[in-house]
């Protein structure tokens, strides 16, 4: 993908902050960080989202994200770390690359917004009704 900046980064064109790569992978510091350590982990092959990502790449970049996580612990000591994966620009995905966000958060920080929402019971019925259209559509 020519105009995609994470190609881009991959390919050394733009530059990064990079913590990891493998023969499938590729991992960097997010330039506007949520917090301390925000890293991205990214398929060497471009994909926009988990919709069209192949199980090999998803497996390696979860493979890889272990892998970072361990070493954000050690080196940061977060007292938790959020991963979030964003499909779609409904749900505000900017950069259309598969990429997955490793958010730690230190004591000292804020609360995440990705991981602080309150908790509300929802409609039971509803709730099933969802649940048997998903089931439906499962191949
Ligand atoms: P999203 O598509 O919303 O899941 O997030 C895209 C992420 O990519 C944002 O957190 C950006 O800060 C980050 N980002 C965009 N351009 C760069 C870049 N050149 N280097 C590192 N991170 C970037
Ligand atoms: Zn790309």
């Amino acid at each position: 993908m020519e105009e995609c900046i994470f190609c881009k980064i991959i390919n050394g064109e733009l530059p990064s902050f990079k913590v990891y790569e493998d023969e499938k992978v590729f991992a960097f510091e997010d330039i506007n960080p949520i917090s301390q350590g925000h890293t991205l982990i990214i398929p060497k092959r471009h994909v926009e989202n988990l919709w069209e990502i192949p199980e090999e790449d998803l497996a390696a970049v979860h493979f890889a994200s272990k892998k970072i996580i361990r070493a954000i612990k050690d080196a940061l000591n977060p007292v938790g770390v959020a991963c979030l994966q964003l499909n779609g620009r409904g749900v505000n995905q900017v950069v259309m690359h598969y990429h997955l966000h490793l958010i730690p958060r230190a004591s000292d920080e804020p609360q995440l917004p990705v991981s602080s929402w309150e908790l509300k019971p929802g409609d039971m019925k509803e709730i099933q009704q969802i649940a048997e259209k998903i089931v439906a559509a499962i191949k």
